[in-house]
């Protein structure tokens, strides 16, 4: 349920208003935002009385919420929200490319990648430490050691770093993380998403390669339930019928994703299309279509990467992308 106040309510009456909820053992979420507050109710309302509460002095209208997602709800929260990642800002009218390897596959690469990323205008550096590979027998990622070279990239260039999060178990090793991806495959491990909901860091959520955009905002829901709001949903592709690219990249999600939630939305166009020459116009498209982001795998030497070399682009083919969708970005849609 939500409940606008007035434009010039009493602010002791709300107080009053707000206390009467609680005491009914709702939790109670304000939004401030310039043109309107939002009162939102999370809990039982079924026994709330709504006519009751609209007809009180300082309110101006009620309603009840019929998404199973509060916190994440666009009616809860009418502005978009900025997730802060040390200086950088992401959402809200603040684009940022996220860029960097599938893995990390030694100190040399990282910070090599690192360092021609950010002078080609990428403000977080991206690469997997824990892989989740479809074969037992393929790369699994150097684990801690690459959390320990990510970090040591990060201490060269100043850049946050992004990386996934594959089980609970780990998290302890992701305490200097920047940002925690959750991938695909673990988009509904809710144990995890629970856990992460326990901790103040920004979540990169990613869709699962089968999943509704409704059940991507359930598990966004999971970890804002829990108190951390920092989430930020990424599209990367869908499972369908066409095998001409490793998914099908859902721009639509974009549009859909902003009216139904105040999270920022980041594209993947490297596992949404499963080649490199494909990232380029992904990625425009993504941009034009009014994306707060862009997550690109960047390889120094794509033909002998240890994962994902197929789809990774070169430094030089990433600073082109990153120049063109800059220009781009003034006609964005909103
Ligand atoms: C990745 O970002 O390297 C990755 C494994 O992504 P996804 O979970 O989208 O497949
Ligand atoms: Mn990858």
């Amino acid at each position: 349920m939500i409940i606008i106040p007035k434009r010039d309510y009493d602010a002791s009456q709300l107080e009053n208003l707000i206390g009467w909820l609680k005491g009914r053992g709702l939790e109670v979420h304000i939004s401030k935002g310039e043109n309107m507050t939002v009162i939102g109710l999370i809990g039982d309302t079924s026994k709330v009385d709504i006519d009751l509460i609209r007809s009180l002095d300082v309110v101006e209208d009620v309603k009840r919420i019929q998404e199973p997602f509060k916190n994440a709800n666009r009616k809860f929260h009418p502005q978009d929200t900025v997730v802060h990642i040390g200086g950088v800002k992401i959402g809200g009218g603040n684009f940022q490319f996220i860029a960097g390897p599938c893995s990390v596959e030694s100190e040399s690469q990282i910070i090599g990648i690192a360092k021609a990323v950010k002078a080609a205008g990428a403000k977080l550096l991206r690469g997997g430490a824990f892989k989740p590979r479809t074969s037992p027998y393929a790369f699994q990622g150097l684990r801690g050691e690459g959390i320990r070279l990510l970090l040591e990239a990060k201490r060269e260039t100043g850049l946050p770093i992004v990386t996934e999060i594959m089980d609970i178990s780990q998290l302890p090793l992701f305490e200097e993380v920047d940002v925690l991806q959750v991938g695909a495959r673990n988009m509904q491990n809710f144990e995890l998403l629970k856990e992460l909901g326990k901790t103040k860091k920004p979540i990169l959520l990613k869709r699962g390669m089968s999943s509704t955009l409704q059940e991507l905002v359930m598990s966004a829901e999971y970890i804002m339930a829990g108190g951390n709001e920092n989430v930020i949903l990424c599209e990367r592709g869908i499972r369908t019928f066409e095998t001409s690219t490793r998914n099908t990249l859902d721009l639509c999600a974009i549009p859909v994703l902003k009216s139904m939630t105040h999270l920022p939305v980041v594209i993947d166009p490297s596992h949404a299309t499963g080649y490199a020459k494909y990232v380029k116009p992904m990625s425009l498209a993504a941009a034009a279509a009014g994306a707060d982001g862009l997550i690109v795998e960047v390889h120094n030497d794509p033909q002998h990467a240890l994962c994902d070399g197929q789809q990774s682009i070169t430094p030089e083919a990433f600073a082109s992308l990153a120049e063109n969708v800059e220009k781009i970005l003034p006609f964005a849609a909103k």
